[in-house]
């Protein structure tokens, strides 16, 4: 039963974000510069995208890519995962009790239908001055 919850969770969270990007796309590409609309990008990510998935604001946001789970979380600060620590019980070299977040993000994105196959992407190494900035402009908007 647990792990239903879960596909309908990821499924879920996959359907609202394509939603979302078809509907700010326009939106962003169009006003995305103006700063009035980046803050209220900045304050809204802060609202929803921090208590959802622990977003710590990278600006580049990789969520889709690896079912749903923040790369930030893994305290490398691994984009594309996982090292070569990860002990035998899936857990954290560096966090011990911490299940790695790239066995969470295998396991989620293969539970996703439309995403499943992206955490094969390669992701560009992170551009620490985007930090603070909405991933989603950053994404779309500019
Ligand atoms: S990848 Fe970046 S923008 Fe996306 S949830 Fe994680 S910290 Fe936030």
């Amino acid at each position: 039963m647990g792990s239903v919850r879960i596909v309908m969770r990821i499924r879920l969270l996959e359907i609202i974000y394509v939603v979302s990007k078809l509907f700010l796309s326009p939106i962003l590409r169009k006003y995305g510069k103006r700063t009035a609309v980046q803050k209220f990008m900045v304050i809204n990510e802060i609202a929803l995208k921090k208590p959802l998935f622990g977003c710590q604001m990278c600006g580049q946001c990789a969520l889709h890519s690896g079912g749903m789970i923040c790369p930030m979380g893994c305290p490398k600060n691994l984009r594309n995962g996982p090292c070569g620590g990860v002990r035998q019980d899936e857990t954290c070299e560096i966090k011990p009790g911490m299940k790695c977040v790239w066995v969470r993000a295998w396991d989620n994105s293969q539970k996703m239908r439309r995403f499943s196959g992206d955490i094969f992407q390669v992701q560009p190494a992170l551009d620490r001055s985007l930090k603070g900035t909405s991933a989603w402009i950053n994404e779309i908007g500019n």
